[in-house]
Order: C-alpha cells, then structure tokens, then sequence
C-alpha cells in the first residue's frame, strides 16, 4: 500500500535536521529563544507525516514562562485543515482556529519543561503551516532551532510504584543491555544487534536500539529479567516504540512474551501484510486475521517518530486490548465475541495467555529488517497512560 512520506513542511531547514528536533529540542530552544531576547512565553515545534489528504502532525510545547498547571496551545491553520482526531490533548477547531487543551494526566508543565501532543487530520486544497501559536494567551516563538542534542531528562511515567517493569534506560551505563536487560538471541545469532543508545531518546538521553535482519538467524531482543508470571489478572503494558521501516509484508515480530499457556512459546506483536499484528507461536493464529478486510482494520505504524504503543492482556479469559498513540486498533481487540476478518483464529483457543516475561527486539522469519528504538517501557496490573 501506499505509505506516507515523511515530510517537515515550512522550515528551511534541512530535513534531517528537523528530524533530529523532533526528539532533541527543548533545552536548545530556550538558550535560543533568550539570546534573541523574544518576550515568548513558549516555543513550539510542530512536525507533520502527511499524504495525500490527511497528515499527522506532533506538536511539541517548551514553557518558557512559569509553571503551568493546566495549558492551552492555540494556532492558526494557514490551509484548509481539520483536525479528526488527537492524542495526550483535546483538540477543537472552528474555522481556522484550533485549540488544544492538556489531557488530564499531562496539565502540569513545569518552566522549563516540554509536553507533546499529536493530532491526525484532513485538507484538500493546501495545508500550509500553521503559524500564531499561543500558550496560555501567551504567544510562542517560533519554531525550533536544529541543534541536536538530548532532550532534558524526564523519568519514565509508570503506573504508580507497583509497575513491575518501568523503564526509561537512563540506569544503563554501557552500551550492552546490563542490570534490569539482558541480550538473548533465542533461537539462533546473527548480525541482530541490540544496544543502549545515548543518540536517541524519547525520555532523557537513553534508549534501546535494535538493528534487527531479515532472515531467521537474526533475531535478537533485550529481555527484561522480571518475572511477570504473577502480574494480573490483566497485564498492562505501555512501551514508546520509533521504527525507522515501514512493517513489511513478511511476518516480523517487535516484542515476543513467553506465553505459559503455551509451553513457553511466544505470544508476539509484529507486523504483517504492512500492519500491526499479534501472533501466537504456538499455532501460528494471527489477530487480526490476515484477509485483505482483517488487515484493514489493523494499522501501518509511522516511521521516523516515536509512537506510543499500549496493549492488555487478560490472563483469565481471551481478552485483549491494542492502542496506537491512544487510538485504539479495532483488529487487534478480542473480547470473546469472534469478530469476522479478526478473532475467530484466535478464539479456536479458549485457554487465556499467560505472559511470563517482556522481550523486546526483531525477529524475521525471511524478508523484513528494520532498525528501532524502544524507550520508557511500562509493565503492571493496573492501567498505564501514554
Ligand atoms: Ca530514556
């Protein structure tokens, strides 16, 4: 199918640059914005995925004025623009004018501090930039300076003290997975490599980084050492993922959990057919079902940003849950209900997962290689936010 470009509109800038803000912006910003001596009150960098009709776009606030306890961003489409949809803030437009407010589990934003957003939409005839962005009535400078260095330490957000995995890396002190992350090449080793990276980063300056290969003997994970066997009864997991390749349309797997329901073989989410999917190892069921209509209601996964991946998985009934940057994927739900094009595979079982451990890393099974990252990685009984 065809997948979206990644474009940065309006910045003369060169592209890889403002790729580089995307994750690295905030503390380069505000040295910018006072050594130009701008009476702003916040910068805004705001980077857009877009097609043919729709795009994306993540929008990143930096507070330049005092703390914020509660916030509201307003812009000005330049285009014909029409937010559908957002996620970590409520967005409303009329005409031209847009407003997001914060989400109930980000409205505090300290001086200093940086929170993003995203919002998916529509134009038809032109989606210039949006300019006039406003914090709190305060207007913003403009967009971000291209320097490219870490994003200010942030801890990992996990649900309260009783996640049994939280995770934002910043303890790892070389570039082999050590303490709470050990490499494992399951199956067998080959030019998979999994590393701690001090050059991208969603919080703070560390992440996971996987150079995952096509064929079997690639495959590669960093395996989080808890033992999850007693999390439950429903197993929550929040992860932000940033994928450099499009899912291809072999099989692939991005995070596999040891599965006691089914001798220890893998429960796995990966992609196939281009779209997100779960797959069971030990009879080779695939959610949704990989028919043209059971694809369509998964999603491709963006490349080039981080995403916010969030699942549940209920461990004493076939019950499971998959959100995307807080939008749920309907072909990855099963509810025990089969669903055409989606759960009927998955329901020949009646014995619920049982999930033991967390892998994350690549796993090919022919053609698909990819290089990713994975960062603040949340693992507990009760719900965990984006
Ligand atoms: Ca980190």
């Amino acid at each position: 199918m065809a997948m979206p470009s990644l474009r940065v509109r309006r910045h003369r800038l060169p592209l890889w640059a403002l790729v580089l803000t995307v994750v690295a912006v905030a503390l380069p910003v505000l040295a910018t914005s006072r050594a130009q001596g701008a009476a702003t009150g916040c910068t805004v960098t705001y980077t857009t995925n877009e097609w043919s009709g729709g795009f994306t776009a993540q929008i990143r606030v930096t507070n330049l004025g005092p703390a914020l306890n509660g916030w509201r961003l307003e812009w000005t489409y330049g285009g014909d623009q029409q937010v559908t949809s957002a996620w970590n803030a409520q967005v409303t437009q009329s005409g031209s004018a847009v407003t997001a407010v914060n989400a109930a589990h980000n409205a505090a934003l300290a001086a200093g501090g940086t929170v993003d957003f995203g919002l998916q939409g529509t134009w038809r005839t032109a989606d210039r930039a949006p300019t006039a962005f406003a914090l709190n009535g305060a207007p913003c400078g403009g967009t971000a300076s291209p320097t490219p260095t870490p994003t200010p330490t942030t801890p990992a957000e996990c649900a309260g003290a009783g996640a049994t995995i939280c995770s934002d890396f910043e303890d790892q002190t070389g570039t082999v997975p050590s303490g709470d992350w050990q490499t494992t090449a399951p199956d067998c080793q080959g030019t998979g490599k999994v590393v701690v990276d001090t050059s991208v980063a969603y919080s703070g300056t560390r992440s996971l980084r996987v150079d995952g290969g096509a064929g079997y003997c690639n495959h590669v994970f960093a395996a989080s050492t808890r033992d999850l066997s007693s999390v439950g009864p429903v197993v929550y997991v929040r992860m932000r993922v940033r994928h450099t390749t499009t899912l291809p349309t072999g099989h692939v797997t991005f995070v596999s959990m040891p599965d006691a329901s089914q001798g220890g073989r893998a429960l796995r989410v990966g992609g196939q057919n281009g779209a997100l999917q779960w797959n069971r190892e030990s009879d080779d069921a695939t959610l949704p079902e990989q028919s043209p209509a059971g694809v369509a209601l998964s999603t491709p996964l963006a490349t080039g940003r981080w995403l916010c991946l969030r699942y549940q998985i209920d461990t004493t009934a076939q019950s499971m849950r998959t959100w995307v940057d807080d939008q749920e994927v309907a072909g990855l739900h099963v509810d025990g209900v089969p669903t055409q094009n989606v759960d009927g595979q998955w329901l020949a079982r009646r014995t619920p997962p049982r999930p033991t451990a967390l892998r994350l890393g690549w796993e090919s099974y022919g053609t698909g290689d990819d290089t990713l990252w994975f960062d603040d990685v949340a693992l507990g009984s009760s719900p965990i936010g984006c």
